[in-house]
């Protein structure tokens, strides 16, 4: 079943980087993008999944709609893009709304325009060039790939949920080096 809840952190076309702290439950402006770009998409997080990276598995969301910070918005996913950020695995799902008739023909990356997929990518890309920070994306995987990365994510926070951030990253370097570099 590829349907999952994701909870919005940042609506689409922000300036602003909301990140949701697991620790303190509260929904916290990290910065304002030192760019020109703006998010292209939807962005949040899946509750009960825990990245590499030590924070929630990320999502964008395909929808022509602005959601509020915290809400919960039920998708579907329909592949990844893989990402290593600051040397650190750092997944985004792609999925699209499921309670929007008007995408109900959306259900792999394939249905989506070029375009949207080289804009997504782009974004990426540079949103932390200005920060001299660096991003590499790996490219575009399909449905299955992502499936299994939510599935594996998921047991990751049945683990480690109450290991704090820098002690999981820290224990998963040792015990997974190819999720780093
Ligand atoms: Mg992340």
């Amino acid at each position: 079943m590829n349907k999952v809840n994701v909870v919005i952190e940042i609506p689409k076309d922000s300036k602003i980087k909301y990140e949701y702290d697991r620790r303190t439950k509260q929904i916290v402006v990290d910065r304002i993008l030192y760019g020109s770009s703006s998010y292209p998409l939807n962005y949040g997080f899946i509750r009960e999944a825990l990245d590499w990276d030590g924070d929630e598995l990320d999502a964008l969301i395909i929808s022509d709609q602005t959601f509020i910070p915290g809400c919960v918005v039920p998708t579907r996913i329909i592949g990844a893009m893989e990402m290593i950020d600051g040397g650190e695995t750092d997944t985004k799902l792609i999925t699209v709304i499921d309670c929007d008739p008007r995408y109900k023909h959306i259900n792999k990356l394939e249905d989506l325009s070029k375009h949207t997929l080289l804009e997504i990518r782009d974004f990426f890309e540079n949103y932390k060039n200005l920060q001299d920070k660096t991003v590499e994306i790996k490219g575009y995987n399909s449905i299955e790939w992502a499936m299994q990365e939510y599935n594996e994510c998921v047991e990751l926070m049945n683990k480690y949920k109450d290991l704090p951030k820098a002690d999981f990253v820290k224990k998963m370097m040792i015990e997974h080096p190819e999720k780093y570099k």
